[in-house]
C-alpha cells in the first residue's frame, strides 16, 4: 500500500520505523509529472532495496525568478497510481512552507561546479539543488538513492556534495530514457507542441554526430562543437545556450576528446529550454590476426 507523507514529523516518524527493523531504503528525488525516465529509477530502487520511498516536490529554490515554477506540470494523483503500480511504499510530497519553514537561509555551494553550463545561465539554481538533496537525504536515511544522467551536471554536483560531506550514502546514475526517435523524456516535454517535439530532435542528432564524428578519429572539441551547431542552427525554432564536451568530474571544457567525456547541450526550442548529454566513447579496434 502506498501511502502519501506531506509533514516533516510524519516522515521522520516513518523512516524511523523503516529504520528500527533493519530495511534497505532506496530513494527517488524527483518533482513529478512523472513519465518513463523517472520510472526507471523506480523499477531499479525496486529491485535493490526493501523500501522504496519518492519524494515529489517542486523546488522553488531552484527556479530563477523568470523560469517556469508556475507553470511547472503538477499531476500528482496520476503520479501516485503510477507509483503505486510499481510497488513504491512511500511517496513525500510536502508543501514550500513545510520544507523551508520561516527564517530558513541555509546554502549548499558548491564551488567550481555550480557555475558552469546550465549554472552559468541559471544562478543559483544548483545551490537550490543541492540543499533540497541534502535535506531530503537527511529526512529519508536512503542506502541507495537513484538520479538520471538525463541531468548530468545535477549528477555531477550530487556525487561531489555527497563524496564533500561525507554522506552515508550511495549514488546511482541510470541512463536516459528516449522515446522512440531517441528525444530524451522530460516533463517538460509537455510544453512542446507537435511540430516543436519534431524540431526537438536535433539535440539528439547533434549528440550523435558528436560520437560519429569521434568514430571517424576527430579529436578536437571545437570542430565537433562546430559541426553540432551547424544541425542545431539549421532547425529554425532552435536557439543554443551551449554545447560543450567536458570532463565528467570537474566539467571543465577540453580541447581534445578523451574517452570517458561528456558533451552537454542546453537548447530553447521555441520558448521550452531542453537539456540533453551522452557519454563519449572510443570504439576499440579488434585486429584478429
Ligand atoms: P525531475 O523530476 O526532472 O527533477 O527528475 C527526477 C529524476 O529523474 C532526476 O534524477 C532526473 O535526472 C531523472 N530523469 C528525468 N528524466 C529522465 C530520463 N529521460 N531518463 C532517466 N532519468 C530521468
Amino acid at each position: 500500500m502506498l501511502s502519501v507523507i506531506t509533514a516533516i514529523k510524519d516522515i521522520k516518524q516513518c523512516i524511523k520505523t523503516l529504520k528500527k527493523t533493519q530495511r534497505t531504503i532506496g530513494f527517488v528525488p524527483t518533482m513529478g509529472a512523472l513519465h518513463e525516465g523517472h520510472l526507471s529509477l523506480v523499477r531499479q530502487a525496486r529491485k535493490e532495496n526493501d523500501k522504496v520511498v519518492v519524494s515529489i516536490f517542486v523546488n522553488p529554490l531552484q527556479f530563477g525568478k523568470n523560469e517556469d515554477l508556475k507553470q511547472y506540470p503538477r499531476t500528482l494523483d496520476n503520479d501516485c497510481k503510477l507509483l503505486s503500480h510499481e510497488g513504491v511504499d512511500v511517496v513525500f510530497h510536502p508543501d514550500a512552507s513545510e520544507m523551508y519553514q520561516d527564517g530558513f537561509c541555509t546554502s549548499v555551494i558548491l564551488e567550481r561546479l555550480e557555475d558552469k553550463l546550465c549554472g552559468k545561465l541559471r544562478p543559483g539554481h544548483f545551490r537550490g539543488v543541492a540543499v533540497i538533496v541534502l535535506k531530503l537525504f537527511n529526512l529519508i536515511k536512503p542506502d541507495i538513492a537513484y538520479f538520471g544522467q538525463k541531468d548530468f551536471q545535477q549528477t555531477v554536483v550530487i556525487k561531489r556534495m555527497v563524496s564533500d560531506l561525507h554522506i552515508d550514502v550511495t549514488v546511482k546514475i541510470l541512463p536516459t530514457i528516449r522515446d522512440e526517435d531517441g528525444l530524451a523524456l522530460s516533463s517538460r516535454n509537455a510544453y512542446l507542441s507537435e511540430t516543436e517535439k519534431k524540431d526537438a530532435l536535433c539535440l539528439f542528432n547533434a549528440l550523435r554526430k558528436a560520437q560519429s564524428l569521434v568514430n571517424t578519429g576527430v579529436e578536437n572539441t571545437e570542430e565537433i562543437v562546430q559541426e553540432m551547431e551547424k544541425i542545431i542552427t539549421s532547425c529554425q525554432s532552435a536557439t543554443i545556450d551551449y554545447i560543450s564536451i567536458v570532463n565528467p568530474e570537474t566539467l571543465e571544457a577540453e580541447q581534445k576528446v578523451h574517452s570517458g567525456n561528456v558533451v552537454t547541450l542546453a537548447i530553447r526550442i521555441g520558448k521550452t529550454r531542453l537539456i540533453d548529454n551522452i557519454i563519449l566513447f572510443f570504439i576499440m579496434a579488434v585486429l584478429f590476426m
